[in-house]
């Protein structure tokens, strides 16, 4: 499939329009019954055009959110309940088969990725201070470069294996934080359940990601915002039908600021350093674990790497660099 990098600007001008509202998703106002809840660290809405009656409809929205707080709590690896957790805390294999399906699915795209995904860096978020909410941002320091380095021998997702639905490590320090795509996980887990339920589209939105099926209405794409990551408002507006989905990767969710430099929550597992080369890597594909997790890689990989790796597979991204200039690399039509 032959590729193109276009400026944004470009793509904004040929789709003709770039309204969108602060949430992030645009729909027809009054026939689509929307819901929000807060769950994983972030506002997730889910909105669903109200075809089936309200009540069901209602039903159909709150069973997705059942199903997203459900893995929530099963994924979340600071959670003493948590398989993640007992495994982490005293090496207690995972056998519970969905944790080890996604554990599965990690580590093929830290494969694809060269290591720029990587499962087993918990000892660094921890160490950066990014798993406590609690702290301001203000609180937080850059760590010490023997600690970065001590955090950063810890780390290696080839040390995880996952075998005959079982996960298992090769050392006893190793740690396994699925945080990096857990949450795309959810929202494909999500959207089955409103297409169980009986409906025909929705789209749900977690913090920065959207996963759409079926259109807004008929004839009418869901319309989806892709955030500035310098300032308030859009930079793009994106037509989506279909199974479809975005997942941004920013600079800008949690960082703190030291010497003028910005710190954030994305770490590079070749340095132990927040990864620098751009603001925000977005990447739109069917499956939302997949998009979770590669616009984290494609985030650490740089703007450069990030661009071949698409290209390479046929990818769309759109990619902002660090000096704020915006990529997308766009499939040619069909037989071009
Ligand atoms: P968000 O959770 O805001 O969507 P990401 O999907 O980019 O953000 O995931 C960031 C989270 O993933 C971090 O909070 C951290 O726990 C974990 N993480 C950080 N760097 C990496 C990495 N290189 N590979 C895998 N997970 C990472
Ligand atoms: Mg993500």
């Amino acid at each position: 499939m032959k590729k193109a990098l276009v400026l944004i600007a470009a793509l904004a001008a040929a789709l003709g329009w770039a309204y969108a509202l602060r949430s992030g998703a645009f729909a027809p106002k009054g026939k689509i019954i929307k819901r929000t809840r807060f769950m994983m660290d972030t506002l997730v809405t889910i909105q669903v055009p109200n075809e089936l009656g309200t009540r069901r409809t209602e039903a159909a929205i709150n069973r997705a959110f059942d199903r997203m707080a459900e893995i929530e709590r099963k994924f979340n690896c600071l959670n003493p309940e948590s398989p993640l957790y007992k495994f982490n805390e005293s090496r207690a294999p995972i056998t519970d088969p969905e944790i080890a399906a996604v554990t599965g699915k990690a580590l093929e795209i830290s494969r694809a990725t060269g290591g720029a995904f990587d499962p087993t860096v918990y000892p660094l978020v921890d160490l950066w201070g990014f798993y406590t909410t609690s702290v301001s941002s203000s609180a937080r320091t850059v760590p010490a470069p023997a600690r970065i380095r001590a955090a950063l021998a810890l780390a290696g997702w080839r040390r995880i294996t996952v075998k005959e639905g079982a996960v298992t490590a090769s050392d006893r320090a190793v740690r396994l934080d699925l945080g990096g795509i857990a949450k795309g996980y959810s929202m494909g887990e999500a959207v089955k359940e409103l297409k169980a339920a009986g409906a025909k589209s929705g789209l749900i939105l977690a913090g920065g990601q959207v996963q759409v099926f079926g259109s807004a209405a008929p004839g009418v794409p869901w319309k989806v915002g892709l955030r500035n990551p310098r300032k308030d408002g859009y930079i793009a507006s994106l037509p989506f039908d279909g199974d479809l989905g975005i997942s941004t990767s920013g600079d800008y969710e949690r960082f703190f600021e030291e010497g003028g430099v910005r710190y954030h929550h994305i770490l590079d597992p070749g340095t132990g350093y927040p990864a620098r080369g751009s603001m925000s890597v977005s990447v739109i594909t069917a499956d939302p674990a997949w998009a979770d997790a590669l616009s984290t890689a494609l985030f650490v990989m740089g703007p450069r790497r990030a661009a071949e790796f698409a290209r390479g597979r046929g990818l769309d991204v759109i990619i902002v660099d660090a000096a704020g200039k915006v990529f997308s690399s766009q499939a040619a039509p069909a037989g071009d």
